[in-house]
C-alpha cells in the first residue's frame, strides 16, 4: 500500500529568459501520517519549489510538471485544478516564512481565518468567529476574544507567525508543510511555534513536512531527512542515519553548521565553501562537484556521471564514492571517535 504521501519522480521546470531552470528534477519521497520529514538545503536547491508543487501551487503560465503526487491514494499532479484547490486548505495547508505572505493586510486577522474554515464548513458567521477566537487561543495568543478584530500588522512578528499557523490548522489538515517557518523569529519564539506544530501533530496525526536550511531545525522533529541540492535528492534517509552516520559530502558540510553535534565534530566540519548552483546550467556529472573536496577520489567519475540514489532502500545517498569507503572518511575524518 502507498504511504499517505507518495511522490514519485517529481520534476518542476520553467521556462525564463535565460533558459530552463529545474527546480526540481527527480525527486521522490513517502511520508506517513503523524510523521516528519525534513527537507533539508540552501536556498534554491529547489525546496520551496517542492513544496508549491506538492499543493498544485506551481500551476502558473508555462510550468512543466511531471511526476505523480499522490495523498491517500489519490494522484493529484493528473488532477484539476478545482479538485487541487478544494484539496488545499482542507486536507493540506502550508505555513511561510513571512506571514505577510498568507496574510492580506486589508483584513482583520480574524475575518481571514473565519474565511479560510467558512469556505469549507457550512457553518455561521457567529459560529466561525467563535471557531476562530478558539484557534488563536490554541496557538497561545493571550486575549484571543480580543485580538481577533486586529489586522495583522497590528501582531509582533512572532504573534503573526502564531495567526498565520492557526489560519493554515483551521480545516485540521491532514498534511502540513513548513517552508522555514521560524527563521524570522527570535530563538524562543522559534522554539515555541516548533513546540506548537508538533503539538498540533500529534493530536490530529498530521504528515508533516519541514522544509529548512537549518538542520538544527529538523534535529528534534524530523522522523526522516531528504538532503536536496541542485533540484534532487542527495541523500535520504531517517534522521537517525542522517544525524549519526551522513555519507554525502554535502551532508557533512551541512552538518558543520549544526548546533547539536557535539563540540569537537563541528569544530572540524566546515561549513560548505562556494555557492549553490545554477538551475539552468546544473554542472556536469554530480552537481555538488566543484565544491566538493573529494571530487575524482580514486578516479571516480563525479564530472562525468550522474551519482543516482539508490531506490527503494533506507538510506539513499548520490555520491560515486563506495559506501565502505564513505562511512570510513566520515568515521576517520569528518567525525573521529
Ligand atoms: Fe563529491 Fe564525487 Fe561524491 Fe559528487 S560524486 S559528492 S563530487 S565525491
Ligand atoms: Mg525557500
Amino acid at each position: 500500500p502507498r504511504a499517505f504521501l507518495d511522490v514519485r519522480d517529481l520534476r518542476i521546470h520553467f521556462p525564463t529568459d535565460d533558459g530552463l531552470v529545474k527546480a526540481v528534477d527527480g525527486l521522490s519521497f513517502s511520508l506517513d501520517r503523524g510523521k516528519t520529514l525534513g527537507i533539508v538545503g540552501e536556498s534554491g536547491s529547489g525546496k520551496s519549489v517542492t513544496s508549491l508543487g506538492i499543493l498544485g501551487l506551481h500551476r502558473l503560465g508555462g510550468t512543466r510538471v511531471s511526476g505523480e503526487v499522490w495523498l491517500d491514494g489519490e494522484e493529484l499532479i493528473g488532477a484539476s485544478a478545482e479538485r487541487v484547490r478544494s484539496l488545499r486548505g482542507q486536507r493540506m495547508a502550508m505555513i511561510f516564512q513571512d506571514p505577510l505572505t498568507a496574510m492580506h493586510p486589508y483584513f482583520t486577522v480574524g475575518a481571514q481565518i473565519v474565511e479560510a474554515y467558512r469556505v469549507h464548513n457550512k457553518v455561521s458567521k457567529k459560529a466561525a468567529r467563535q471557531h476562530a477566537i478558539d484557534m488563536l487561543g490554541r496557538v497561545g495568543i493571550p486575549q484571543p476574544a480580543r485580538r481577533v478584530d486586529d489586522y495583522p500588522h497590528q501582531f509582533s512578528g512572532g504573534m503573526r507567525q502564531r495567526a498565520m499557523i492557526a489560519m493554515a490548522l483551521v480545516n485540521n489538515p491532514e498534511l502540513l508543510i513548513a517552508d522555514e517557518p521560524t527563521t524570522a523569529l527570535d530563538v524562543t519564539v522559534q522554539a515555541q511555534i516548533l513546540d506548537l506544530i508538533r503539538d498540533l501533530q500529534e493530536e490530529f496525526q498530521s504528515a508533516v513536512i519541514m522544509i529548512t536550511h537549518d538542520l538544527g531545525v529538523v534535529a528534534e522533529l524530523a522522523d526522516d531527512i531528504l538532503v536536496m541540492y541542485g533540484g534532487k535528492s542527495v541523500e535520504y534517509g531517517t534522521a537517525e542515519t542522517i544525524f549519526r552516520r551522513p555519507e554525502h559530502p554535502y551532508a557533512w558540510g551541512l552538518l558543520g553548521s549544526m548546533p547539536r553535534v557535539d563540540r569537537e565534530v563541528r569544530d572540524r566540519l566546515i561549513p560548505v565553501k562556494g555557492t549553490p548552483p545554477s538551475l539552468i546550467n546544473l554542472p556536469s556529472g554530480c552537481s555538488f562537484h566543484p565544491r566538493c573536496p573529494y571530487v575524482g577520489l580514486d578516479g571516480i567519475p563525479c564530472r562525468t556521471e550522474i551519482p543516482t540514489l539508490a531506490e527503494g532502500s533506507d538510506h539513499g545517498v548520490a555520491c560515486h564514492i563506495p559506501p565502505a569507503k564513505r562511512q570510513r572518511i566520515f568515521s576517520e575524518d569528518i567525525a573521529p571517535a
